[in-house]
């Protein structure tokens, strides 16, 4: 039944809003052959994680960055064992994911996840399973539906690989992270996630791939993985649209 619901919406989003007329950036007129519905101009003002990246959590670097991680990851280790993503998060990008995740463009997705195949598709990557970071009860009744379940869906039609949007739990509604500085995230996300009773069953001693739309420094991707491997799985790997910049800590000023 939700299934069908789910196919339904999409064929009258398709009606409503034909993927292939306009940018999904900018709303100018484009024709069926241009990948990912963005428009000459768009595709090359979007930036795309294709240089040089973090060698753990896969965040666009800067070309005058001599570190191979982040700094992030330099200030602390992560529960995944790595990262990858398709975008760095600027201003264009964040134009289309505000659009996609708040203005009710759910249609969006199609685009968005052709985009995430195509960028872990190419990195021989072998995982059993999908599994799309959860969104509160509160903010999907709002929403009307998860932006990383969507996500994840065209994904797994696309990659062959199984997905499950109800192996992991959004126990509590967790404030938005990006006034709180490393340790208020982390105190904001103390048992924030749980993996469902079921779910640990599919789980144990398997591959997963996490997914979401935004990676900034790891804290809610930590979070998700630290409850996955509890429950048993194997190794837990992220995939992310866009990441977000790479800041340099205050404490880490003098260290570089
Ligand atoms: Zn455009
Ligand atoms: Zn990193």
């Amino acid at each position: 039944m939700k299934k069908l619901l789910a196919k339904a919406a999409e064929t009258i989003s398709e009606a409503v809003f034909p993927s292939n007329i306009y940018c999904i950036c900018c709303g100018s007129l484009i024709d069926g052959s241009r990948v990912y519905s963005l428009c000459d101009e768009c595709i090359r003002k979007f930036h795309w994680a294709s240089g040089r990246t973090c060698e753990k959590c896969g965040k666009a670097l800067p070309d005058a960055y001599r570190g191979k991680l982040c700094y992030d990851c330099m200030d602390r280790a992560h529960y995944f064992t790595k990262g990858y993503s398709c975008l760095a998060y600027g201003l264009h990008e964040r134009a289309v994911l505000l659009d996609y995740k708040y203005n009710g463009k759910g249609y969006l997705a199609k685009k968005l996840g052709d985009m995430l195949y195509d960028r872990i598709s190419c990195e021989g990557l072998q995982v059993d399973l999908i599994i799309p970071v959860p969104l509160g009860a509160g903010r999907k009744l709002q929403r009307g539906y998860n932006q990383a379940a969507l996500l994840v869906r065209r994904l797994s039609a696309r990659w062959g690989v199984p997905w499950d949007g109800a192996v992991l739990l959004r126990k509590k509604e967790t404030p938005r992270l990006r006034s709180l500085n490393p340790s208020e995230r982390e105190m904001a996300l103390f048992g924030a996630f749980a993996v469902s009773e079921r779910g640990s069953c599919k789980i144990k001693g398997k591959r997963l791939l996490l997914v979401d739309d935004i990676y900034t420094t790891g804290a809610t991707a930590d979070a998700c993985s630290k409850a996955l491997l509890y429950a048993g799985a194997n190794q837990v790997y992220f995939l992310s649209l866009a990441s977000g910049g790479n800041r340099k800590p205050k404490d880490l000023e003098c260290r570089n």
